[in-house]
């Protein structure tokens, strides 16, 4: 019934990342709880998301109308793809390799997932997330690649693979579903990854040209790239989930720190029965 904006959005070129959100979610104002205060005209552009604007403001606000829908139906969208029905409707996208596959030539073609740097809107585009390497690439398409990436926010593809374990890819052999259909060469599909996001620095930047240029999938065996300043000037990508980190060093900091905490816990209990 009301999804006719939903679904042309959905349907328009350079939107393949995004999935449907059910209108029932949207409906629920507590679901918008604080996105009046990130998208002028709120009301109006919510109207037009679930197609219920009058006619007669359609025609005089109709084109910042639409932008600041887009904003809102991202907002909403970043909310949806982490719950549990929108994390399933990703799903499908990710099996289907909507997002595009890993560039690099030991991931096998893995499908890649969206994630965002930052959830506040206008600061980064989107990268995409191999749940392989776990190393970050920016879209092969600049459609794609303009693309907000709070509109994805930064927990969704790790609470994805926290929620569905068995949906992380092995660390080698081939892609779980959806391998490349005998194409040689699959690897190259995705182009123009990039590797370690962020201050990529002049190394950087010469791969990247490299890679637009000649899209080979093998990376870092060109002459004029030294790999030490590659690695070294790269930040490493963290992943988190609301904030919190998730990766293996995370999980020994917590342990060691908690372990620190009983010892000094016991210290003390000896200190005070001493004192006794
Ligand atoms: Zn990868």
């Amino acid at each position: 019934m009301f999804s006719s904006w939903i679904s042309w959005f959905l349907s328009s070129k350079g939107n393949e990342y995004f999935c449907e959100v059910d209108e029932d979610f949207i409906l629920d104002r507590f679901n918008l709880t604080g996105l009046n205060n990130e998208v002028a005209n709120y009301s109006q552009a919510l109207d037009l998301i679930t197609d219920n604007l009058d006619d007669d403001i359609q025609d005089s606000l109709r084109g910042s109308l639409d932008v600041q829908a887009r904003l809102l139906y991202g907002l909403i969208h970043a909310r949806w793809i982490v719950t549990a029905r929108g994390l399933a409707k990703m799903i499908e996208k990710y099996k289907r390799a909507d997002f595009g596959r890993c560039p690099r030539v030991l991931c096998n073609s893995q499908a890649l997932l969206p994630v965002g740097l930052t959830d506040i809107p206008y600061e980064k585009s989107v990268k995409l997330y191999c749940g392989r390497c776990e190393d970050l690439y920016s879209p092969k398409s600049s459609r794609h690649g303009s693309i907000d990436g709070a509109y994805f926010g930064t927990t969704f593809p790790h609470l994805l693979f926290l929620v569905y374990p068995n949906l992380i890819p092995p660390k080698n052999g081939p892609a779980d579903f959806g391998g490349p259909p005998n194409s040689l060469g699959g690897a190259g599909g995705v182009g123009s990854g990039v590797g370690g996001v962020g201050g990529a620095g002049d190394a950087g930047r010469i791969r990247r040209n490299r890679i637009r240029e000649e899209p080979e999938p093998s990376e870092g065996g060109g002459d004029q790239i030294v790999t030490s300043n590659v690695a070294l000037k790269a930040d490493r990508y963290r992943p988190k989930i609301y904030g919190f980190q998730v990766h293996e060093i995370a999980k020994l900091q917590r342990w060691q720190e908690a372990v620190r905490d009983r010892q000094v816990s016991r210290l003390e209990a000896l200190e005070e029965a001493k004192k006794m």
